[in-house]
């Protein structure tokens, strides 16, 4: 108790007792006054008391069972970021902590192992130029927006990585570095596997096709149906082997064939292919908005173009319309074919690239596709930093966009220069 307290407690108590000495004087019985004073006392002491406990539970004792509460929690947190530490250290990917300037403020010890930071010397230091000459210079240079796959590590250039840099905290970010070696060389080997048997189907189909060419069905009418048959069956394996080469191709990462590609020529044979395609059962059109010219490979870049052409002539009804646009965009120019065709349900849009991947397989197949026309388009836009949107309506139509950046552009050659 205060000392203040306790005064104003022994004063109630002295102030009680006079009190009732006066009231008992006053009525002649002195032991009743005695004891009335000894009541009036005690009553004080008591509410005087309990104030104390009031008191004491606010100020004094709860706080320090409060403080021992907290202390317990953060031995707690603490020993939780202790753990959480050291399983981020133990990972076997390369995480590296970086402040809102870029700076590293913390990284694990397969960081030091794949990417080559050194503690404790690299702490601090700004990660862009700690690896500005390594072979992540460049990724990072350009912001790291997007994961980046396959990259030889920077210590260690035999083991292949993937990146990606994701943002937290108050501008802070993580950049992930995982060895991916095994997953590249497993691909490497499905590669090569696809490549090796298309490459060894295509001569026995090529003889197969050519000694059905030789067979005449007017010599044997009633073989007719299945040479006829036999033919449609052998040209569509003979394509879809040609397509599975070309994939292979493309996916080999070999240097684009990089050259002036003249637009005006491409456009019109994409025309005539269509108008050939078609036999007159389609509205075929052309707009030519722009006269700029593309940076590519004429080759890669006439198989995509042609495969939109034939998907929109083979998946768009008798009397439908087709129009194939060429023309600038804010970005750079975009190739689009429209078609007024079935169109495709939203569900199947994200995965219409993946190999083999039909909406309808029987209508794929009655139309001599091959499932492999979408991934032919996506790789080679890849490799010219192009983009493919589709936009589609069942009932309705589909647009399907090839987009490319301004730095893809040419402009035209004029040939009285
Ligand atoms: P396919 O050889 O089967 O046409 P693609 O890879 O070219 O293979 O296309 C994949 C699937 O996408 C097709 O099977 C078809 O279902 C759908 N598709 C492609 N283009 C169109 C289109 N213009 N209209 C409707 N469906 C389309």
């Amino acid at each position: 108790m205060s000392v203040p307290g306790f005064a104003a407690t022994a004063a109630s108590v002295i102030g009680g007792v006079i009190l009732a000495t006066l009231l008992g004087a006053a009525i002649g019985q002195t032991l009743l006054c005695l004891s009335l004073a000894a009541l009036i006392a005690a009553a004080v002491l008591l509410v005087r008391v309990h104030r104390l406990g009031v008191a004491v539970e606010n100020s004094r004792f709860i706080p320090d069972a409060r403080y021992e509460r907290l202390r317990l929690r953060s031995r707690r947190l603490s020993l939780q970021l202790r753990d959480l530490r050291n399983a981020a250290a133990a990972l076997p990917d390369a995480a590296v902590l970086l402040d809102g300037e870029g700076r590293i403020r913390w990284f694990n010890h397969a960081s030091e192992d794949l990417l080559g930071l050194r503690r404790p010397q690299d702490r601090g230091t700004l990660l862009i130029e700690r690896l500005r000459e390594s072979t992540l210079g460049p990724w990072l240079e350009s912001g790291a927006e997007k994961p980046l796959n396959d990259v030889p590590a920077p210590n260690r250039p035999a083991l292949r990585l993937g990146m990606v840099m994701m943002p937290f905290g108050h501008h802070q970010r993580l950049m992930l570095g995982r060895d991916i070696s095994d997953l590249m060389r497993l691909e490497q080997v499905r590669q090569d596997f696809v490549a090796n048997v298309s490459h060894e189907l295509r001569t026995p189909l090529t003889v197969i096709h050519g000694y059905l060419e030789l067979l005449d069905p007017e010599d044997q009418p009633e073989l007719a149906p299945v040479i006829a048959e036999m033919r449609v069956q052998s040209e569509r394996m003979g394509q879809i082997v040609e397509d599975l080469l070309m994939l292979s191709r493309l996916e080999t990462h070999q240097p684009l064939q990089e050259e002036h590609v003249a637009m005006r020529p491409l456009l019109a044979t994409l025309r005539k292919e269509a108008l050939a395609l078609s036999h007159g059962r389609h509205h075929i059109e052309l707009q030519e908005r722009t006269d700029t010219d593309l940076y590519g490979s004429v080759r890669e870049l006439h198989s995509a173009f042609s495969n939109l052409v034939s998907n929109a002539v083979r998946y768009t009804p008798t009397q439908g319309r087709i129009t194939l646009i060429w023309e600038r965009t804010d970005e750079g120019a975009r190739f689009t074919v429209e078609d007024t065709g079935y169109g495709i349900p939203a569900n199947h849009l994200a995965r219409l690239t993946e190999r083999f991947y039909r909406v309808s397989s029987s209508r794929s197949r009655d139309t001599g596709g091959t499932g492999l026309g979408l991934s032919i388009v996506k790789h080679v836009l890849n490799r010219h930093q192009a983009q493919l949107h589709i936009e589609s309506e069942p009932g309705h139509g589909s647009r399907f966009s090839c987009r490319f950046g301004s730095m893809r552009l040419l402009k035209p050659i004029r040939l009285d220069a």
